[in-house]
């Protein structure tokens, strides 16, 4: 009984670069092959003209407590690239009243804070936060708007914004179950686990770029241009893929780990079934630079952006669930989410920097408790078959946590795996 021969990782985008780096870690022979020209897929940075520099594609927010995305960054040595405040701080504004406020959990796990009324999200109280405990009794059809009280100031400052932050789904859909969890696996382990994190440069440089260096001195062989077509079977195996410049044989003892969206996996794999509603994620980023000393981002309630984010060389704006916005004319909308951006940082009124709209139409899927439903597991009915994405069923929303975690149980499927 030996080892998988090779794996044939199809999508270098997080989930599939992570399957590669655990595969080429474990000694196996990996080539790696990724439709467009370039690698990251949802998460990455590249030059925008316009603006004169490098953006992400969008803002993404890792938490020190992501462990899955804290041991990959370690695997390709790629730990030190992210940076954050010190502590778990998240500053916030309610434009409707200016008032200003710092969620600061504690340190520990014990939830001691929530006793300090200045550490608590102004006109909320102790009792509030207990509610929490309801989404641990969530049922599996429950929404976030079932469980906790919608007409309450902790909902509109803390609930409703959480829950678009983290499930990219409005909370009178989301599922409460799935926002349990994430509470769980952040404020449930104490302030520490939800110190904020982001890339000290760029997306790539910190996630990307070091995955394919890591795999390539690992001996990995990484194709670009090259889209999958088809998936041929025979004797109830995966036995070639097809494509676009022509067949790969899959040869007895190799397997395959299929980390392309749902919407393309659907196409390729006979009788899946996967998420196939999805929600929209729009970015606006404009060329100006604030001092190092303003907060690394700030969450705004009440107003059409959701977060800003200040950048080395932007600032830059996400609205989450951006669906209703994403048919909106890019000019109308960098003016319309740019006086959001002078309050949040308290610029003096100023003719607006240049600026760039960025509309991801299918950011996520919708973590609705019908498509919540729908997740596979990485495991197929075809033993030479792996799933990996954020898509599959990895108990969290679409994440660069899920997705990462996606691609190291894909890899630990395909290992499992003895070939005689
Ligand atoms: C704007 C935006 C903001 C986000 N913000 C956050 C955040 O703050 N925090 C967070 O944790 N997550 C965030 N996310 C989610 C995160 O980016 C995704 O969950 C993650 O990147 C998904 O990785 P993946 O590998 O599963 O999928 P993808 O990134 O979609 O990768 C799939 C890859 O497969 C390739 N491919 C497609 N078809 C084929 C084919 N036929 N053959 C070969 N290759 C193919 C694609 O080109 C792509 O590279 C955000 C996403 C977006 C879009």
């Amino acid at each position: 009984m030996t080892a998988p021969a090779r794996a044939h990782v199809v999508g270098a985008g997080l989930a599939g670069l992570a399957a590669a780096v655990r595969l080429a870690d474990a000694g196996i022979a990996v080539t790696l092959y990724e439709s467009a020209q370039h690698a990251g897929g949802r998460c990455r940075s590249y030059f925008d003209a316009t603006l004169g520099c490098r953006i992400d594609n969008g803002n993404h927010l890792l938490m020190q407590g992501n462990g899955a995305a804290m041991a990959y960054l370690a695997a390709i040595g790629a730990g030190d690239t992210l940076t954050g405040p010190e502590e778990a701080d998240y500053p916030f504004l309610d434009l409707a009243t200016g008032e200003r406020w710092v969620l600061r959990p504690g340190r520990g796990r014990l939830p001691w804070w929530l006793f300090d009324r200045g550490r608590r999200v102004p006109g909320t109280s102790l009792r509030d936060y207990l509610a929490a405990a309801r989404l641990a009794l969530a049922q599996p059809a429950d929404t976030v708007a079932a469980v906790l009280d919608p007409q309450s100031v902790m909902y509109r400052r803390f609930w409703r914004p959480l829950t678009v932050a983290a499930l990219n789904t409005r909370a009178r859909e989301a599922s409460a179950l799935l926002l349990g969890r994430v509470l769980r696996e952040s404020f449930g382990r104490g302030g520490a686990a939800c110190r904020p994190l982001m890339p000290k440069i760029g997306l790539s440089e910190s996630l990307i770029e070091p995955a394919l260096a890591h795999l390539r001195q690992r001996g990995a062989e990484i194709r670009f241009v090259a889209r999958l077509r088809g998936i041929e079977i025979a004797d109830g195996r995966i036995a070639a893929l097809g494509f676009e410049a022509g067949g790969e044989p899959v040869a007895a003892g190799e397997m395959v780990v299929l980390a392309v969206p749902a919407p393309v996996a659907v196409r390729l794999v006979r009788g899946l079934d996967a998420p196939d509603q999805f929600r929209a994620i729009v970015n606006a980023h404009y060329r100006i630079s604030i001092g190092d000393d303003a907060p690394f981002f700030v969450g705004l309630i009440g107003g059409t952006a959701e977060w800003v984010f200040r950048k080395r060389e932007v600032l830059s704006v996400t609205v989450s669930a951006a669906d209703r916005l994403i048919d909106q004319p890019a000019e109308e909308l960098s003016l319309r989410l740019w006086r959001d951006v002078e309050q949040a940082y308290g610029l003096t009124p100023q003719k607006m920097p240049p600026a760039q709209i960025v509309k991801e139409r299918r950011a996520t899927f919708a973590a609705t408790p019908a498509e919540l439903a729908r997740r596979p597991k990485q495991r197929t009915r075809w033993p030479n078959l792996a799933l990996a994405g954020d898509w599959t069923d990895t108990g969290l929303p679409a994440t660069i946590e899920g997705a990462i975690r996606s691609g190291f149980a894909a890899a630990d499927e395909v290992l499992a795996v003895k070939t005689t």
